[in-house]
């Protein structure tokens, strides 16, 4: 961040489920940062992906940040009233022949993989992500119709960034990932160009979010100079496992958090974040304080 942008922080939670210990971790850390940084603290509801949203859980997640006093700056946005600022960003994109349409299916990629791999017959191998090799790159072939929108990746697509908890990192996206969708074969704009383009249009400066995520990361970078935004500041703080070694998610059973006691439900996620407990008690004093120690420890 240069010292004359303002520092500007977000949590941007999809409603597909209530807050869980795993996501209050991830909100406490970006508010701690944001007003460590006296900067902004924005929250915005990615309900992009219709067929996972679960009725009710914004209004619950919205409720729970409230009742841990992590208070947000301006109004929440939400990505299911953005659909044209995506719009025009996807065609700003084909105009400047950076997306293409692709009549790919997943299986057509897995098995041109495969057979790159092992030969015609090789076994596939389940739950593998295959990076997309390009085949609709120069056109669709005759016949064949468009499914998805890709971001026509830069020759040079290494990226390198610092991560201010996970350190140094690089990724080679063109032969990790490949050319990665922009819209779906469904019709929705995809989680990787909404982030980009509200984080762009929200004037963020500092994403601080789950582990998790931390493999997007070189994909949104690229995508961000596509679209001529400034790069932004990350920081990927640990994620929560489950008791089968997963990340906690809804599926192996994360539960709401308790906000009937919001200082006990803080004082873990703090301590997940590698802080000992506070003496504070009341809500505010132990914001207050825990604010102060992030300052001192957590926000350079
Ligand atoms: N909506 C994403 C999630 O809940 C987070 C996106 C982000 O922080 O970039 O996993």
């Amino acid at each position: 961040m240069n010292a004359q942008t303002a520092y500007v922080g977000r949590f941007a939670p999809s409603p597909t489920g209530p807050l869980h210990a795993g996501s209050i971790v991830a909100a406490l850390a970006s508010w701690l940062d944001a007003r460590a940084h006296h900067g902004r603290w924005l929250v915005r509801i990615e309900d992009i992906d219709t067929p996972r949203v679960q009725a009710g859980a914004a209004d619950a997640i919205l409720d729970t940040l409230q009742q841990l006093g992590l208070a947000w700056d301006d109004r929440p946005s939400w990505q299911s009233q953005r659909l044209e600022a995506y719009a025009d960003a996807m065609n700003s994109l084909i105009r400047c022949g950076l997306a293409y349409p692709c009549g790919c299916t997943r299986s057509e990629i897995a098995d041109s993989q495969r057979s790159v791999a092992t030969g015609v017959g090789g076994q596939a191998v389940r739950g593998v992500e295959h990076a997309y090799p390009g085949i609709c790159r120069n056109g669709l072939a005759p016949g064949r119709i468009a499914r998805s929108w890709r971001l026509r990746l830069p020759d040079q697509a290494m990226v390198q960034f610092d991560d201010r908890w996970q350190g140094r990192q690089q990724q080679d996206v063109a032969n990790d990932v490949g050319d990665f969708v922009l819209k779906r074969a469904d019709g929705l704009f995809a989680y990787q160009l909404a982030v980009v383009v509200d984080d762009g249009a929200q004037g963020i400066t500092d994403v601080i979010r789950g582990a998790d995520l931390l493999g997007s990361t070189a994909r949104q970078r690229l995508l961000g100079r596509a679209l001529g935004l400034a790069d932004l500041r990350y920081m990927h703080v640990p994620v929560v496992l489950a008791d089968d070694g997963e990340k906690l998610s809804k599926q192996n059973g994360a539960i709401a958090v308790d906000t009937r006691r919001p200082v006990e439900v803080l004082d873990q996620a703090f301590r997940h974040l590698g802080f000992g407990p506070s003496a504070e008690s009341s809500l505010d004093a132990w914001l207050a304080d825990a604010t102060r120690r992030w300052a001192e420890f957590r926000s350079a």
